[in-house]
C-alpha cells in the first residue's frame, strides 16, 4: 500500500567510511528535516555555499557514479547507495551533513547504510508524499542503451537487462518490485568492475579507494573476492539498486514499469530529464486518506452484489 505522508528520521544517525574514488576518509551524519525540504546535503568542510540539494538538475557527472553539485560549485559525489537507501527506507526529507567530497562507499552495497538508518525510527509528518506516475510510455534510446516507463499504478518495478561480454557476468537479467518487503537481494548486491578495467579506472585518476571490501571484482574466468557473490544475480540486482537511488533525485516517489537495458547512472539522468520535459504524460498526485464512512458500503450496494 502506498505511504500517505513524507517521512523523516527521528534522531540524527551518523557513519564514516572511505570514498570509493577520491580514497579519502569522511564523516556522515542524516539529520532530520521539515516536510517538503527533501535530501540535501551539507559540505560541514566548507565554510559557505555548501548546500547541494539531491536532484536530478544538480547532476554534474554520471560516469561510473553520481555526482551532485550546486550553483556555487561545491560538489558530493557517488551519492547513489545512500539516496537507495532513503528509498527503499522510505525516507522522504533528510539533511545529510558530510566533510568531504565523496559519500564513503562502506561495503559497495546499500546494506550498511540502510543498517545505520534503521538505528532510529522514522517520524511521519504534516504533509503529503508527492507522487509520480506516466498516462502513457515513454521511452530513451541511446545507441545499445534503452530505457523505458510504462503506467503502473501500484508501484515501481523494475526489469534490469545487462549484457556483459564477459563469462562471469554476461547476460543477467532481473525484475524486482519495490513494493515487496523482501529486497534483501537488491539491498545487498555490490558495486561492480572488471579488473581489466581498473588500470584504466585508475589512471582516470579515480577507484583510489576500491579494493575487494568494497567492490565485486571479476576477470575472464572468475569472481576475485574470496566470498564470491552475495547472490546468484548481484550484478544486475546492484544495477536496479543504482536505478532506484537515481531515481529519488526526481522528487518524487515514481509509480511504473520500468525496463532497462544496459543502462547507469547517466542514461537514468537523461531519462528523468526526458520524463519531465513531457509534462502532458506525467500525473502527480498525493494519496487521499479514504475517511471511514467512504469504505462501507450501503445495504442497496450489498443487495446489489448479491443479486448479481
Ligand atoms: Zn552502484
Amino acid at each position: 500500500m502506498l505511504q500517505t505522508y513524507q517521512k523523516t528520521i527521528s534522531q540524527p544517525v551518523e557513519f564514516e567510511g572511505i570514498g570509493l574514488h577520491t580514497g579519502v576518509k569522511s564523516k556522515v551524519r542524516i539529520l532530520p528535516v521539515n516536510a517538503n525540504e527533501g535530501i540535501i546535503f551539507k559540505r560541514t568542510d566548507l565554510k559557505k555555499n555548501n548546500l547541494i540539494r539531491a536532484n536530478y538538475l544538480n547532476v554534474s557527472s554520471a560516469n561510473l557514479c553520481t555526482i551532485l553539485k550546486n550553483s556555487f560549485g561545491a560538489k558530493v559525489s557517488t551519492v547513489e547507495h545512500l539516496l537507495a537507501a532513503l528509498y527503499i527506507a522510505g525516507v522522504d526529507n533528510a539533511l545529510i551533513e558530510i566533510n568531504s567530497q565523496e559519500v564513503p562507499i562502506l561495503d559497495g552495497s546499500a546494506k550498511d547504510f540502510l543498517d545505520v538508518i534503521n538505528k532510529t525510527k522514522l517520524n511521519s509528518q504534516s504533509k503529503k508524499r508527492k507522487y509520480l506516475k506516466v498516462k502513457k510510455k515513454i521511452e530513451l534510446v541511446d545507441g545499445d542503451k534503452k530505457i523505458s516507463i510504462e503506467p503502473n499504478e501500484e508501484t515501481l518495478e523494475v526489469e534490469f537487462e545487462l549484457n556483459y561480454n564477459n563469462k562471469i557476468i554476461g547476460k543477467q537479467k532481473n525484475t524486482i518490485n519495490f513494493s515487496n518487503k523482501n529486497l534483501a537481494d537488491v539491498i545487498n548486491s555490490r558495486t561492480f568492475c572488471l579488473f581489466s578495467d581498473i588500470e584504466k579506472i585508475k589512471k582516470a585518476g579515480l577507484a583510489k579507494g576500491g579494493s575487494l571490501d568494497n567492490a565485486l571484482v571479476v576477470d575472464d574466468e572468475k569472481v576475485l573476492n574470496n566470498s564470491g557473490l552475495r547472490n546468484s544475480k548481484e550484478f544486475v540486482n546492484h544495477k536496479i539498486l543504482d536505478l532506484a537511488g537515481d531515481f529519488l533525485l526526481s522528487g518524487y516517489r515514481i509509480l511504473g514499469k520500468v525496463r532497462c537495458y544496459q543502462g547507469g547512472h547517466k542514461l537514468t539522468n537523461m531519462f528523468l530529464k526526458k520524463i519531465f520535459k513531457e509534462k502532458s504524460l506525467l500525473t502527480f498526485f498525493e494519496i487521499e486518506e479514504i475517511s471511514f464512512p467512504n469504505k462501507i458500503k450501503t445495504i442497496d450496494q450489498v443487495k446489489l452484489a448479491v443479486n448479481a
